[in-house]
């Protein structure tokens, strides 16, 4: 049985049967699942180290025993490798001058001017134009293997349809979440600001304050945000970029954010500069998190989760970030224009997955960013009415989520129902292969999605 493929779908056990037959290599590397699924970890095939290179399709290798599907890996080890971005630094072929380069980078980081970050950004750039894996704005592998082996279950049970939690409350088809990482003084002092646009445009968002070091911050400040209906995170500590240094330093660090965390009453942080070690989470003490990209093309560290859905840390909720953030929209890319966000949310919204958004108030208060920010509310507010995405504060899709892990689909007579608390709001989704595509349809709505 594979528990994550369980938690994914929160389907009854009997569909979650996934062995695997072959003895597994004994190093983890990349290979191919079918044409477009790249996955890394131990396998049956003599495993490829290169992202890039010719690495095998173990596909053929995969048998069904009865209603046992039974696989040339082990599922929930490469879906823990891909979430936790455990396949980083297996291609490292970096140059010692591009080493070199991006050392020099990070120790100084703190203190370059946004211009001359800026040219650093853009060489990363050029350099990472080059992977080909994660997929670049947008990696799905994790989605797209789970509904691989959603459709392997519905064959190896008889072409049956499989009944699942659907992955939002009520029928929403997706979900969308705005989220505001205050960098500095100007940016604090613009929230206000902030919050009138969104409010205009009916988007509800939070707010992620740096407790130590960047500027201060009063009970006045995190009440006026909490007064006018948004949300107040812990971003960081200090925002150094140094937090994840070394794990003395880190355990320091981590108590003090604990601490900001029950003092703010807040649920949820993320770090700075989108550093992160997924070994690491569970010495925070919050609902959730929100540190981990999905594919961090444009981050200072490299890597990505791979996934659109949320996703249990340890204890933790993970929202991942799954769109391209402003600073590297204006700064990196130079793009002063919706079209990137707008593929954004259409590869996200064709995996009913969460579109989780960072735009900084510091960013946005010159005048031609603003009117593209302003711009992606209204698009958003138009989008969430006309496609029926779900938009609430980042803490309520922890609730859910961690609600609906809690729920299971059990039999009702000749049908089936949620079960669990909170499994009113919940509806049950059935999976089934037609005209030989996977899809999704959510019962008592025309909700219907085709997935692979
Ligand atoms: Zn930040």
């Amino acid at each position: 049985m594979s528990s994550s493929f369980l938690n994914y779908y929160r389907c009854p056990e009997e569909f979650a049967k996934f062995g695997h037959a072959q003895e597994l290599g004994p190093t983890p590397g990349y290979f191919h699942f079918g044409k477009q699924i790249t996955c890394f970890g131990r396998s049956a095939a003599p495993a490829a180290g290169m992202p890039n290179g010719n690495f095998p399709d173990v596909f053929p290798l995969t048998q069904a025993r009865e209603n046992e599907v039974m696989l040339p890996f082990d599922t929930d080890e490469i879906l823990e490798n891909l979430r936790k971005e455990r396949y980083v630094g297996a291609e490292e072929t970096l140059s010692f001058a591009r080493q070199l380069v991006r050392k020099t980078y990070y120790v100084s980081r703190p203190f370059l001017s946004v211009g001359v970050r800026k040219h650093f950004q853009r060489f990363h750039l050029r350099e990472r134009r080059n992977i080909s894996f994660p997929a670049w704005p947008i990696d799905k592998t994790v989605d797209n293997l789970c509904a691989e082996l959603m459709a392997l279950s519905v064959r190896a049970n008889g072409n049956r349809r499989i009944p699942f939690v659907w992955f939002w409350p009520n029928e929403y088809k997706g979900c969308v979440i705005v989220t505001h990482d205050v960098e500095h003084e100007e940016g604090r002092d613009f929230c206000g600001g902030l919050m009138d646009l969104d409010s205009r445009y009916g988007i509800k968002s939070s707010f992620q304050v740096i407790p130590e070091e960047r500027y201060g911050v009063s009970d006045a400040f995190l009440e006026g945000i909490r007064g006018r209906g948004f949300e107040v995170n812990v971003h960081d500590l200090n925002h150094d970029g140094h937090l994840f240094d070394n794990r003395g330093l880190f355990l320091e660090r981590a108590k003090k954010i604990n601490e900001y965390g029950r003092k703010w009453r807040t649920e949820g942080f993320r770090t700075g500069g989108m550093y992160r070690n997924a070994e690491w989470t569970d010495a925070f003490e919050f609902d959730y998190d929100m540190s981990f990209p999905n594919a961090a093309h444009l981050e200072p560290q490299r890597g990505g989760c791979c996934t659109v859905m949320p996703y249990f840390a340890g204890n933790l909720v993970e929202l991942p970030l799954t769109t391209t953030q402003d600073y590297s929209l204006f700064h990196i890319l130079g793009k002063y224009s919706l079209d990137l966000w707008k593929e954004e949310m259409n590869c996200i919204a064709s995996s009913n997955g969460l579109a989780a958004f960072i735009v900084h108030p510091d960013y946005v208060i010159e005048r031609r960013a603003r009117l593209v920010y302003e711009n992606l509310l209204l698009y958003l507010s138009e989008l969430c009415g006309a496609a029926n995405l779900w938009q609430p504060l980042p803490r309520d899709v922890a609730h859910w989520w961690r609600e609906r892990s809690r729920m299971s689909v059990e039999r009702s007579g000749d049908t089936w129902k949620v079960a669990g608390p909170g499994s009113e709001r919940a509806r049950v989704a059935y999976a089934q292969i037609e005209d030989g595509r996977l899809t999704y349809h959510v019962e008592n709505s025309s909700c219907r999605q085709f997935i692979a």
